[in-house]
Formats: C-alpha cells, sequence, structure tokens
C-alpha cells in the first residue's frame, strides 16, 4: 500500500519500554495469565487487564476493548522506563502513516453523516504497558483501550504476524491497525457501550457471541479503510489482508494451540468470517455495509 506521501500522524506517543511501572517494578504484577475464556461479563474494573492463553482472547469488556486476536503468553518487558521519539523506526513510520490515513478517512465518513471524528492516540511501547485499561504483554498482540481512546502497538508484533502467523507484508500489518481503529470507531458511535451493557446480562457463551459481532465489525470497518483508499492499493495488499485475517480466526488458532475447536469460546470469529466482514469492507467501502449485528454472522 502505498502511503509514503503521507506525513506521520500527530497523534502517536512512543512510550517505550517498561511500562509496566506502577506495577512494582518489572513483573506483571496485575497481570492474569492464562486465563481461559471468557471474562465477559465479569467486572475486573480498570486496573486489570486479562491476559489470555493462546486461543483464547483478551477483549476487554472488562477495561472494555478489543484485541485483535486471541493470543497471549507470557509478559516481555523490561523494568527501564524510557521515553522514545515515535515513529522513528520503518515499522513505526508505517503505523503512523496508517493512522494518519485512517483519521483522514473516517474524517471524512464522520462528516459525510453530520459528525466529527475524533481521532484515536497510537501508544509503542516494547513488552509491556500500563494502558487506560490495565497492564498489557505485547504477548497478547495490539490493543484498544476505550477509556483512553488509545491503540497499543508493540511493532515486535508484526515479526510474529509474519514468522508465527505466516501473514507478511505490509497490508497485513495495516490491516492490524486499521482493525484496532475500528473498535476506536465502535467506541466513538457508542456501540462498545452498548454492547457491554448487553453483556453483563448475559451468559459466557452469549458473551463470546457478542464479542464476535464486535470484532467482525471491526474487521468490516478495517475493510472500509482500505476500500476508502483503494488508489493507494498495490498488488497483492488484499491477499495480504485475507492471509491474516485468515491466520488470526479463532478456529485456527485454537486448531493450533489445542488441536480442537470449541466454538462457544470463540470472541473474534472464525477464519472464514473474518475473512469474508474484511471482505465485505472492501468491497463496500461502506460503514453501513458492516451491521454485524443483526442477523448471523
Ligand atoms: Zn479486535
Amino acid at each position: 500500500m502505498r502511503l509514503d506521501d503521507l506525513d506521520p500522524s500527530d497523534n502517536v506517543r512512543d512510550l517505550g519500554s517498561g511500562g509496566w511501572g506502577g506495577f512494582g517494578g518489572g513483573g506483571g504484577g496485575n497481570i492474569l495469565l492464562g486465563l481461559l475464556p471468557m471474562l465477559l461479563g465479569s467486572r475486573l474494573g480498570c486496573g486489570t487487564l486479562a491476559l489470555i492463553a493462546i486461543g483464547a482472547a483478551i477483549f476487554m469488556a472488562i477495561g472494555g476493548g478489543g484485541s485483535l486476536i486471541g493470543t497471549g503468553g507470557a509478559p516481555g518487558g523490561g523494568a527501564q522506563v524510557s521515553e522514545n521519539k515515535p515513529c522513528d523506526t520503518a515499522a513505526e513510520l508505517q503505523a503512523c502513516r496508517v493512522m494518519k490515513s485512517t483519521e483522514q478517512t473516517w474524517s471524512k465518513l464522520f462528516a459525510a453523516q453530520g459528525g466529527r471524528y475524533q481521532p484515536a492516540i497510537l501508544n509503542f511501547y516494547q513488552g509491556g504497558v500500563q494502558s487506560g485499561c490495565g497492564a498489557a504483554s505485547s504477548a497478547a498482540g495490539p490493543f484498544y483501550c476505550p477509556s483512553d481512546r488509545s491503540v497499543y502497538l508493540d511493532t515486535g508484533f508484526f515479526d510474529e504476524l509474519k514468522n508465527r502467523f505466516g501473514a507478511a507484508g505490509d497490508f497485513a500489518q495495516n490491516y492490524v491497525i486499521a482493525h484496532e481503529v475500528g473498535h476506536h470507531v465502535q467506541n466513538l458511535t457508542g456501540t462498545m457501550e452498548q454492547v457491554h451493557a448487553r453483556q453483563g446480562r448475559l451468559s459466557k457463551a452469549e458473551g463470546n457471541a457478542l464479542s464476535v459481532r464486535v470484532e467482525l465489525q471491526a474487521d468490516c470497518y478495517a475493510g472500509v479503510w482500505a476500500a476508502q483508499n483503494r488508489d493507494r492499493l498495490e498488488p497483492g495488499d488484499i491477499e495480504e489482508g485475507m492471509r491474516a485475517a485468515n491466520a488470526i480466526g479463532d478456529d485456527t488458532l485454537q486448531r493450533q494451540a489445542q488441536g480442537t475447536v470449541v466454538p462457544e469460546s470463540f470472541t473474534h470469529g472464525t477464519s472464514e468470517q473474518r475473512m469474508r466482514w474484511l471482505r465485505r469492507g472492501l468491497e463496500s467501502g461502506d460503514p453501513k455495509a458492516c451491521d454485524t449485528f443483526s442477523g448471523a454472522v
């Protein structure tokens, strides 16, 4: 995807490493590791973020956000706090330009509805971070925190995307960021709040099913963004996005992690669903085509 004519977004910070500060130094004090899905419906409140084992998910109904995928693992992360310059590596610069592009696109789409888009903040970090939704490890993958309207990204995830998930390419990375921005859009439109209100009254399985709808809509919104920038797409981009969406479907991740699949525990959707909703956004370029809340998904 050609984005190099764009200035990096201004709404970017680099938190560096050692974002575990406030948790007793170095460790992952408040982190819950290896929890099975889902903590939906439970009230962990701000300050606690649940990181889920592979195949499960980190859906912050809790602190209230959404991650891209359902993987987790041990927290990395040094204890050293540093303040870095954002957008200073190739991977960061690309992410900063994607943010800029999403700001332009969603500003236009919100304005078309008589609204005003307020940009999200993109926070880079390494290893671990203290977000507005609690502490998180980069092992959990990129995520969006609604309470501070921020996307959190350790660009090391892109290596994982390529090497572990077999999804290489710039557009695979762009899709990841656009998906998280999709959650920000859901936050601005009030969808996220409505979902959380409903989730408190649902069973775990029902809550998970609702979470899948949230995630698929974020995938669709990622596709809408790309469609709105169709003239920037290069050959192979769509395939890169599809490969990434395929690789991070719940069924695919669970099959890899445990050999079996438990559909009731899905929180992000199957590979087929993720690809289909990303494609729907790509083909329509219209957020209205991303209604994942009525009918079957
Ligand atoms: Zn998500």
